[in-house]
């Protein structure tokens, strides 16, 4: 029976062109070993599973090789290292080895020059994580090395190593390997390993692994053992359990297709399944957030980090909304996500967040509203009561709810025009509106008015929704009505907030 070994081991890169993703270090340090500049210490930074100590390795091998700077891959220094054979290249991993006498034994061990190599190498993993006083002892060792001992420091945590090591030390720092990057070495491996896949599960597979070539590479193996060698989206879902885009796949799909039962449904399944009505939030709006890049940016942009198959699934997905659709839902969102921080009764919120995005055709942002506001009442200061009395009609389709938007709007007005009431006359109070208009306008657009205007729309929406038997319906709070001026029609609205008889 041949020993099994693992992917992320069997597939351990041997060489600078193996190491995907980072080749701002890889080239970088090939230039400084050709160009004969060898620094008796190095630390590689950055997330885990990224290659550092990997890289520590190649890096031993370029040094040492009969072919230096070359990694020739046959040599006995190679083949030793590549075996972690060499008693010349040491692996000290920091975080079990902490203490002081491990590394006075390493400085006692640097006196003797290296057995078969041309340098003595110590890579220590996580140097994070040695005691104050190994730190110091290594700082002391690394201030006058022999010329035959090369350091090699590795860290997640770069900021906890201490700066007067740190600035001994030539810094490299490794990145989180794109998704792309990733899918492809993983394809690489399932080719020549002979197994089979679909190029969604491999998305899935890498965006699990979050940047790191080594989880994801641990996810392959549970996959081909799970899956038997047939890789197929629905076996990694099962492995992986049910990623939480799906559920917001089907809140979108529900929207679109105005089938409230599947949306409540859904997030129902999110609460006992997937986490809290907070990271039921946050997945939301990152969900909108790509749909909304999705409308701006083509496919294989790398703002968009996913693969051609899954750009024209959620291209599909969203293509049922205008631009417009997708930014106003992902600014309920981003309301939700505010309000989620501060409040505790979730699924009242997130419900009747739900409950207008299902409404998402009736309802205009409070943007579109206030344009058409201008061109109602005209955008100079000349603008007079006349104008607003005589001009009436809205364009744009409205529904009692923005009535609802508008009356907060005419809120924050109505606070500052109470301000500047003074002069009696309505034509001055309307100039005066007019200029803080301008003034107001960006305060509008952020989501603050979210609690009155919530309380508007659970005034209107209360009959119109059907909630499933399991969904409570919304309660309906009292409107605080010194928050919110309303009318029956828009022009109601403004009259009322004009006080215009
Ligand atoms: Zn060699």
């Amino acid at each position: 029976m041949s020993q099994y070994q693992v992917t992320a081991r069997k597939w351990r890169p041997q060489d600078f062109s193996q190491v995907v993703g980072q080749e701002h270090v890889t080239i970088a340090l090939s230039n400084a070993i050709n160009s004969g500049k060898v620094p008796h210490a190095y630390l590689f930074s950055g997330p885990r599973g990224v290659g550092k100590t990997s890289t520590a390795r190649i890096l031993a091998k370029l040094l040492n090789c009969a072919e230096s700077p070359n990694v020739c891959g046959k040599c006995t220094a190679c083949q030793e290292i590549t075996l972690g054979q060499s008693l010349d290249v040491r692996e000290i991993d920091g975080a079990s080895n902490r203490g002081i006498e491990q590394i006075r034994e390493i400085r006692d061990n640097t006196i003797y020059t290296p057995l078969s190599l041309k340098y003595k190498v110590f890579i220590i993993d996580e140097v994070h994580m040695l005691t104050k006083e190994a730190s110091n002892a290594l700082l002391k060792v690394l201030e006058e090395p022999p010329r035959h001992v090369i350091f090699m420091l590795a860290t997640t945590e770069a900021n906890k190593v201490l700066p007067t090591i740190r600035s001994r030390c030539q810094h490299y720092l490794l990145k989180r390997i794109p998704l792309k990057t990733i899918i492809d070495r993983l394809s690489t491996i399932l080719e020549a390993e002979g197994y089979t896949h679909e190029n969604t599960a491999l998305e899935e597979i890498a965006k699990a692994g979050d940047g790191s070539m080594r989880d994801s590479q641990t996810i392959l193996d549970q996959v081909i053992l799970y899956s038997e060698g047939n890789l197929t989206l629905k076996a990694t879902r099962e492995v992986l359990g049910l990623p939480e885009a799906i559920y917001f796949e089907k809140i979108i799909q529900g929207i679109a297709e105005q089938d409230i039962v599947q949306i409540l449904e859904q997030f129902n399944t999110f609460l006992m399944e997937a986490g809290d009505g907070k990271s039921f939030g946050e997945n939301l709006t990152a969900f909108l957030r790509q749909g909304l890049l999705l409308k701006k940016l083509p496919a294989k942009h790398p703002l968009l980090d996913m693969s051609e198959e899954k750009y024209e699934e959620l291209r599909d997905l969203f293509d049922p909304f205008e631009e417009q659709d997708v930014l106003n839902l992902l600014n309920l969102s981003l309301e939700l996500c505010d309000i989620l921080r501060k409040e505790t009764a979730e699924r009242f919120w997130i419900e009747s967040t739900l409950f207008k995005m299902f409404d998402y055709k009736n309802r205009i942002s409070l943007s579109e509203l206030r344009q058409d506001i201008f061109k109602v009442i005209g955008r100079n200061n000349t603008a007079t009561t006349t104008n607003i009395t005589q001009k009436t009609t809205i364009t744009a389709q409205t529904s009692k709810q923005d009535v609802g938007n508008l009356g907060v709007f005419g809120a924050k007005l109505e606070e500052r025009r109470q301000i500047k009431a003074e002069r009696p006359e309505k034509t001055v109070v309307v100039k005066a509106s007019l200029e803080e208009l301008d003034n107001t306008k960006k305060e509008v657009e952020k989501p603050t008015p979210i609690n009155a205007i919530l309380e508007a729309n659970m005034e209107t929406d209360g009959e119109k929704i059907v909630a499933p038997r399991e969904a409570p319906l919304p309660i309906t709070p009292k409107p605080k009505s010194n928050q919110v001026i309303s009318g029956d029609t828009v022009e109601d609205t403004i009259k009322n907030l004009f006080e215009i008889p």
